[in-house]
């Protein structure tokens, strides 16, 4: 065994899953005595220049490799994300927000949508968003830190960001640079293998220069240069269960509201993203080529705009699903050469980051121990089904029924986990959380309620409270969050205030 440590890696591909990981490594690893990391791309290749909406795990990210908050929104003309509001999912002209953070607030000892769905049984008509100050706040174009250590309904808000991808890699470069990273401007042309073990050695790059390394960290994007080429890892296919496989992007001049949210709004044949920065929108249309065709899903994207567009469409093709093993002998893959999950929930660049995290804690030395290669490659296997589950909720609970794609999805057989999950929540309004998986509890809600998942009783605990006693503590937590709503800053003013515009 050649317990030797590690000091050479390499890493291929400079979009936002490279520089994340070049950071990321630099930060942590680069104090080792003689560490170096290297990373290589090719401007003529360029990145996919799409994927802005993260969530809320990425002020971790930032955290962790020293960012500061304001200097990052300006850098990246970012903006705040509270949630995503979904128009049109359950049914035409319907909408509801996946807010991030929690609703209302426990009760007798139970949680709280048990006493909103009695609440409802009693004839109180308020949504769930009423009880959520992320959604509220959203809404109402408002937008302040979180306050832990108080009482009020901010000591629980979540926040995510929206930024403009292609400045946060440029930013990230800096700071990946400026920490030792050596960047080098070229095309790999070729692979070398070792004979014996088929580990990667070296990269050949057209301009002749050699790339030796002993950990390759493959962020080559939808090619998967290493893993999925050279080492020849086959991809899962879920295409069944997410059949969106193209997209058309394209930024927009601001125009119509500008709330921290991200949106989504249900097509005939997929859905319409609207990402508000603070100096344009991102748009993009995700379809299933089988039901409808580019030339019209990129009509009905231009029709559907807020202001004036900024740039040619940008085309794309993808297919849902994973490479089977996102770490193979050296080579571990982050980002697209990975896997990719339609970016419904915002969740593409959060796996980067936890495939960064696993990365390290995992950081192999020569001997390449299979049993952390083993526990790396379930891990990630298990983040993508979960993610996968939940995304798949969306489209299967849903009233719609105009469109061969949505017969298609309601008809779809689901994966086990989410049965599991809309049975226990139909009967008794009950929802688990497994293996700490990523979704919490709060964002099963507000998403099944969302889809129409109706709960038919709540927990018996929930009557303890007379029904007007109910009604009267559920009006006050929505008259607190929409009265606390209400106060906080615009989120331009927090942004003029803080210097971050
Ligand atoms: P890329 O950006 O494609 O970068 C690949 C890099 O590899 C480039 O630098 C390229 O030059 C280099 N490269 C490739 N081949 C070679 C070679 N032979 N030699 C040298 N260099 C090479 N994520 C979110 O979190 N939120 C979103 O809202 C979101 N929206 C998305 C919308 C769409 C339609 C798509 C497709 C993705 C979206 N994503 C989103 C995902 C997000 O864009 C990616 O996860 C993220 O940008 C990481 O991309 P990447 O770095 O893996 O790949």
């Amino acid at each position: 065994m050649n317990a030797e440590p590690i000091t050479k890696v390499v890493i291929v591909g400079g979009g936002t899953a490279g520089w994340m990981a070049a950071t990321a490594l630099a930060h942590i690893m680069g104090k080792l005595p003689s560490f170096s990391i290297t990373l290589v791309e090719s401007e003529a290749i360029g990145t996919v220049g799409v994927g802005e909406a993260t969530i809320p795990q990425i002020i971790g990210f930032n955290r962790m490799i020293g960012l500061d908050e304001m200097e990052f929104m300006r850098e990246t003309r970012a903006t705040y994300k509270l949630g995503i509001e979904f128009v049109d999912w359950l049914r035409l002209g319907h909408s509801y927000v996946h807010p991030f953070g929690t609703h209302g607030i426990d009760m007798l000892g139970i949680e709280f949508q048990h006493f909103w769905i009695r609440g409802k049984a009693l004839g109180d008509t308020a949504s769930i968003d009423e009880y959520s100050i992320a959604a509220m706040a959203g809404k109402a174009g408002k937008f302040d830190w979180p306050r832990p250590d108080t009482k009020s309904p901010m000591a629980k808000l979540a926040y995510a960001f929206q930024f403009d991808a292609a400045r946060y890699a440029a930013f990230l470069r800096k700071k990946a640079e400026a920490a030792g990273v050596r960047r080098i401007e070229g095309r790999v042309v070729e692979v070398e293998q070792e004979s014996e073990t088929g580990h990667v050695a070296a990269l050949m790059l057209d301009n002749g220069t050699k790339v030796e390394g002993e950990l390759f960290v493959d962020c080559s994007g939808f090619r998967s240069l290493l893993l999925g080429q050279a080492l020849d890892v086959p991809f899962s296919d879920w295409s069944h269960w997410l059949p969106c496989d193209s997209a058309v992007a394209v930024p927009c001049t601001l125009g119509g509201r500008n709330e921290p949210l991200t949106r989504s709004t249900a097509r005939s044949a997929g859905w319409q993203w609207r990402i508000p920065l603070q100096h344009r929108i991102g748009n993009g249309h995700v379809f299933a080529s089988d039901h409808l065709d580019r030339s019209e899903a990129t009509d009905l994207l231009l029709a559907n705009l807020d202001g004036e567009p900024l740039a040619e469409p940008n085309q794309l093709s993808f297919k849902a699903g994973h490479r089977a093993r996102a770490w193979e002998k050296n080579v571990v893959a982050l980002g697209l050469a990975a896997g990719f999950l339609e970016p419904l929930e915002s969740t593409s660049i959060h796996l980067v980051q936890s495939g960064i995290a696993r990365l390290m804690s995992l950081f192999p030395d020569k001997s390449f121990s299979e049993v952390e290669i083993a526990r790396f490659n379930k891990e990630t296997e298990r983040e993508y089904s979960d993610i996968r589950d939940f995304l798949v909720l969306h489209y299967h609970c849903t009233e719609r029924d105009d469109s061969d794609f949505w017969r298609y999805c309601r008809n779809l057989e689901m994966p086990d986990g989410v049965l599991e999950k809309i049975e226990m929540f139909r009967r008794s309004g009950r929802i688990f959380r497994e293996n700490n998986e990523l979704f919490t509890e709060a964002s099963w809600l507000s998403v099944m309620l969302g889809q129409g998942v109706v709960p038919l009783t709540h927990h018996p605990v929930a009557r303890l409270l007379d029904e007007t006693e109910t009604l009267n503590r559920l009006a006050h937590i929505r008259k607190v969050i929409e009265q606390t709503a209400q106060q906080l800053p615009t989120q331009d003013q927090f942004l003029q205030q803080r210097g971050g515009a």
